[in-house]
Parts: C-alpha cells; structure tokens; sequence
C-alpha cells in the first residue's frame, strides 16, 4: 500500500493544526487511485472534535454530505475517486494509533454496512515545521497494518 499526500492538501493540513492548537481535529480523507494500492490523498473533511479523540464523531449525515460533495466534484468516476478513510490529529502525543482507535476502526470494517476497507491517517504537528503521519490500513478479515511515522516537510 501506498499513499502520498498532495502538495496542497499538507499545506491545507498544517494550517487547520496551526489553527487547531491542542483540540483534536479530524475528518474523512478522500483519494485518487493512481494504481492497484497507491493513493495519493486529494481532500478531506474537518470535522471539530469533542471530547476524547477515541470517539469519531461519524454524524451519517455530515459524512454523507462530504462524500456526496466530493463525488460531485470529481465527477462521479468511483474507481479513481473515493473515500480512502478517516484522519485525525493527535496533537500531543505520538502520530500511532491508539488502541481505541484502532478497535474503532476494525469495528468500522467489519460491520460498516458498505465500509469493508479503510485506512486511519493520524497526524501530528511537530514544532510548526513538520507533520509526524501514520497510515494505518483496515480491511476486513484482513490483519491490520501501520505504516512507519512518516515525517512530511513542506
Ligand atoms: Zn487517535
């Protein structure tokens, strides 16, 4: 698997964890497929978080609208365009999962009714100069996998 992130949307990234301090933040990622398991991130949600970062917020219906918007915009092509996953900030610990976050994540696999494969992107801002970034691939009845923290410059 792999996955970058456009220029853009880690510039978009860092400011809303500038803008963000402490609070946690995050939101739906959504992906272009460039080839069979590589994604390059083009878009996400933010969604302001309440509360401990173990409860995503999944409202059905903000997500909904966010998918339905990005679907929209990249005109309806669903094998190159789609939702890749959920994100979220750990703005004062390690970009790993947690374990909350993880059991969340496979409940989200393996009994989302049309969800069967997602990944977690976490991010961290570290010191206003660089992003801390985890990818963390869900699929069901498959064992999940983290990928190494990847450091993103500008
Ligand atoms: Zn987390």
């Amino acid at each position: 698997m792999r996955i970058e992130l456009g220029h853009d949307i880690r510039s978009r990234l860092r400011k809303a964890l500038r803008q963000a301090g402490r609070r946690e933040i995050g939101g739906m990622i959504f992906a272009e497929q460039l080839a069979p398991a590589h994604f390059r991130v083009m878009d996400f949600s933010l969604d302001a978080y309440s509360g401990s970062h173990a409860m995503f917020n999944r409202d059905p219906d903000v997500h909904r609208q966010a998918l339905d918007d990005f679907f929209r915009r990249t005109g309806h092509d669903f094998t190159r365009f789609n939702y890749l996953g959920e994100w979220h900030s750990h703005p004062s610990f390690s970009a790993r999962p947690s374990l909350d976050d993880i059991a969340t994540m496979t409940d989200l696999v393996e009994n989302g009714e049309d969800i069967s494969f997602a990944v977690l992107m976490i991010v961290r801002l570290r010191f206003q100069l660089w992003m801390d970034c985890t990818f963390t691939t869900f699929a069901r009845g498959v064992p999940t996998i983290t990928s190494h923290i990847v450091r993103v410059f500008r």
